[in-house]
Order: C-alpha cells, then structure tokens, then sequence
C-alpha cells in the first residue's frame, strides 16, 4: 500500500464543491489532495445541473444561500477569465402574471444587493418576443451567466494540479481513522492529512459515518432536462423562469455557453438515480408551456437529469464541532454551482488559512477548440499539426487535435465522457453515434492502454470486455 505523505488538507468529493476548495487551497500555498471514487471530477451533480451561475435575487437574505451565491456571482467573472472558460453574461428573467409575487421577489434581491429592475409588459416583450402572451410581469437580473459547469470544475482542477494540488481518482475509502492526523484508508492507498473536507454530496452521510462526524438528514431531489439541437432558437435570450415555488425554480428555458437550449428541470423527491422518465418528461412539456407555448420537443436531441442533495432550507458550511479539522460541507443544492467559488473562499477561513495566494502560480492553457479558434490561429495550427485537420467529431465539429489536447491535460482521464466534458465530441445530434469509436482509440493511443481498458463513465462501464478471441475463451 503506496503513502504519499502528510497533506495539509484532504477532500473527498470531486464535484464543483470539492474541486473549488482543492483549488483555492492549494493556490494559498497549501499541500491539498483531492479524493473521488469516480474516475474523473464532475461526474455527479456537478455534471448535470442547468449551468446558471444565479445573480442572487432568489436565497432568502441573511441565509448562506445568499451570501454565497452573491459572493460567488462576484467571483466568477475573473476566475473564468484565468482559467479561460466560457461564462456568458445572458441575464436571466422571471416571468409570471402575479406583480406581487415579483416584488416580493425584487425585495429580496434588493437586500441582496443584487441589480434587479421590474419590467413593464411592453418591456417583457421586446426583450423576448416569443414569450407566452398570458405573462404581464417580469423580473429582470442582468448579472447572470451560464457556464459550463463541467468544464469550469475541469478547469479549477487542471489548474491546481499544475500548482501542486494532488488527485487521487477510483478510490473508495474504506476507512479514516483520527488521531492527530486523519488516516484515510482506501482499498488502493493510505494518506495522513491535518485536515479534511467532506464535499461529497449525496454521499456526505457514508463519509462522516467513518470518520465520526455529523449526519444529517438528507432529500434527494431528481431534475430531468431536455438539451435541444443546435441551431435551434427557442427564442429566449436570457434565461427564462417561472415564478419560483416550495419545490424549486421551476421548469426553465435556457440557452447554454455552448449555444443549445435546456429545457427543465423537474424536481421529483426520491432516489439516487439519474434516469429519466416518461412522466418527468411529460411534466416538463406541460410546464415549459407557461413559459413559451410551441416549444416543438422533437427538436431535442437528448435527456438527462442531475441530483439535488437538500439539508433543509440552508447550505450547511461548518466545521465540525465532533471531530477537530474536519469541515462539513453538505446540502450543497442550488445554488451551489453559483455560489462555489465563495464557498471555497469560507472554507478556507474556516480552517484559519491566511488569505494570500502564493507568488507566481502558473497558468493553464485556456480551453478552447480548433472551430472556436480566429481563423488566422486556425491556420497557424492546422499548418503545424494535422490532427486539427482532421474531424473526429462531425456533429460538434471537433478534430483530432482538440481530443489529443484534452488527454494531455495535467488530469489525466480514460474515459469517453471525460473526453466529451472536455471538448464537446459527441454532444452532438448523433450523440457519439459517428465519433464514439475513434475517441475510443485516441484514448487507446494516448494513454497506451488497451480497448477494453477504456471507459464510458465510471468503473465498470468499460466499453468492451476484451479482445474477442480472448472474451470467447473464457
Ligand atoms: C437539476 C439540478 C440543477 C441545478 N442547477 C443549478 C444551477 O443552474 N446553478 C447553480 O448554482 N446550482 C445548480 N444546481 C446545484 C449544483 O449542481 C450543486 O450545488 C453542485 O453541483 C454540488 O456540487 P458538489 O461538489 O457538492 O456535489 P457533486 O457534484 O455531486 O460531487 C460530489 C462528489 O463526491 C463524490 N463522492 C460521493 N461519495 C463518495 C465517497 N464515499 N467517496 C469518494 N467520493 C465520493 C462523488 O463521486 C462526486 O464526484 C443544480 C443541481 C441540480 C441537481
């Protein structure tokens, strides 16, 4: 069993959460490991989410809800630009034909300290035209985004490991042990750190259990989501809610950084699964129509959905007073994307370290692809390498060299969904139908690993379960 050393602090959970605070440690100068049982970062709620970064209007004031998500919404602007991701500045709306439910909500904003302004009807309309026609009131934030949540965490993850950060992916902890260090054992590794992290989500219960911390009642919430084709204009500029009820935000229209539609989600309580159903999709339907009446479904070109993991009404951000160093993080749900960037900056508090970044930390290369490229770099590139001459994926447009680049990111990944988080291939109309085999063998080629060795997610979902000959004899 490999020990790599003491750590200054362990997180377990590599979500949008944990990543975040991997990141913002290791960029204070602290020795982080960062520890998941799946084989990449953001493959749970962090993957599957609506990727709006909320201006804030909606937390009741004074909640962690609200100071996180306000103070998050602040930072994401420049973080996006260091890491250089895409975060557009689309504004969101919330539509409805009840005035007073949209002051209440503009009151709110207003303690937030977040720029909301009511829109008139004609207002409404000129802003987005294909509206249905029974909404007379709106509420307008123009400081909201969309990101891509996957890649932002990707992204913050990248960076940390060029500064230092570790990650230690597949790993199932089977026991942490407190003494004056943590000892976690997993089934592969041991590590010793100072301090530890639970950012796991949905499985914060399982981790604080062997580590004798807090536990908490836990909701799981399922919200299914239709994407729609590219090229296909639902006619919503910014992002598009209902009025907000107990349940949620509601059923959203809106666009994404990459230039699709999102329709959803549901908020179905039940389960730990991310499978979509006929009735969340009917519910879907039925409910986009308060928002735009003639939305064509046969237009989306894929479904999913993502779990929210609820602790009450507030995100619950503590150190733990049952176990010396150990920082809960749990009941992360919306806003929690939004609001990661200050839920790191918190944690970081909490654990006494001082709010300096360390001098010349290093930059990673921005995330771009070949098609986003000026035509002139695309030139330059094509000239020097020929993998960016060819088209591994036809739907997205996306070349060999841009699949080449992201295996060759500081986290190393052997996955087809990694690959696809990554550059986009196979989000396309065919969904991988055309490219799923070739990022197979780049990722073959790359990692010098065999076929069956790949996966399409997490263990266990290998892509083929080995060479024929050898299958056959078995
Ligand atoms: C449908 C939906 C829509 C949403 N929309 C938005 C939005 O638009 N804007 C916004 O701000 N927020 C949104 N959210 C909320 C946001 O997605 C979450 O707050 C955020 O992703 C939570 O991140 P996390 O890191 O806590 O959890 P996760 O991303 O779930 O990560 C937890 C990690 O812990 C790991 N883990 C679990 N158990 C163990 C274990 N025993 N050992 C090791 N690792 C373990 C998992 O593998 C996983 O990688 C939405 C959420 C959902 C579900």
């Amino acid at each position: 069993m490999k020990n790599k050393g003491i750590f200054d602090c362990a997180i377990i959970g590599a979500g949008v959460i944990g990543v975040s605070v991997f990141n913002k440690l290791t960029r204070l100068g602290k020795k982080c490991l960062l520890l998941d049982k799946a084989s990449d970062v953001a493959t749970g709620a962090s993957k599957a989410n609506s990727g709006l970064v909320h201006a804030g209007y909606d937390p009741e004031p004074g909640t962690l809800k609200a100071k996180m998500n306000v103070r998050g919404n602040f930072l994401f602007p420049r973080i996006c630009k260091r890491l250089g991701i895409k975060l557009n500045k689309c504004g969101a709306m919330v539509v409805g034909d009840d005035e007073e439910k949209i002051k209440t909500l503009y009151d709110r904003g207003v303690k937030n300290k977040v720029d909301v302004k009511i829109l008139s009807r004609q207002e409404i309309f000129e802003k987005v035209p294909a509206l249905n026609k029974h909404i007379t009131t709106a509420l307008f934030a123009q400081n909201a985004y969309v990101v891509s949540p996957y890649l932002f965490t990707i992204a913050l993850v990248d960076e940390a490991i060029l500064n230092g950060g570790e990650v230690a992916l597949e790993e199932d902890v089977v026991a942490i042990d407190k003494t004056e260090l943590f000892e976690i054992t997993t089934k592969k590794s041991k590590f010793f750190a100072k301090t530890l992290v639970n950012s796991t989500g949905a499985g914060f219960n399982e981790i604080s259990k062997l580590v004798g911390g807090e536990e908490y009642p836990i909701e799981l919430r399922r919200g299914e989501y239709f994407v729609f084709d590219k090229g296909i204009d639902l006619g919503a500029p910014c992002t598009i809610f209902p009025l907000p009820t107990k349940l949620g935000k509601g059923v959203l229209v809106t666009p994404t950084v990459d230039g699709n539609f999102l329709v959803g989600p549901t908020s179905e309580v039940g389960e730990l699964s991310t499978k979509t159903t006929a009735q969340g999709l009917k519910d879907i339907k039925e409910k986009s129509k308060l928002l735009f009446e003639n939305i064509n479904f046969k237009n989306a070109i894929r479904q999913f959905s993502g779990i929210r993991v609820i602790c009450g009404d507030d995100f619950i951000i503590e150190k733990s007073k049952k176990v010396e160093g150990l920082i809960n993080l749990a009941g992360i749900c919306s806003p929690g994307l939004s609001s990661a960037p200050a839920i790191a900056e918190e944690v970081a508090r909490l654990l006494g370290v001082k709010n300096k970044e360390v001098a010349n930390l290093k930059k990673i290369e921005p995330y771009f692809v070949f098609k986003d490229l000026p035509k002139a770099k695309q030139i330059q590139l094509s000239k020097e390498n020929k993998d960016y001459c060819e088209i591994v994926c036809k739907c997205e447009n996306i070349t060999k060299g841009d699949v080449v680049l992201a295996l060759h990111r500081p986290l190393k990944i052997r996955s087809v969904d990694g690959v696809k988080r990554r550059t986009n291939a196979g989000m396309g109309r065919c969904q991988g139908g055309f490219c799923f085999t070739k990022v197979i063998n780049e990722i073959c080629k790359q990692n010098k690993i065999k076929y069956c060795e790949v996966l399409k997610e997490n263990r266990g979902s290998n892509v083929a379960l080995g060479n024929i000959r050898e299958v056959q004899n078995d």
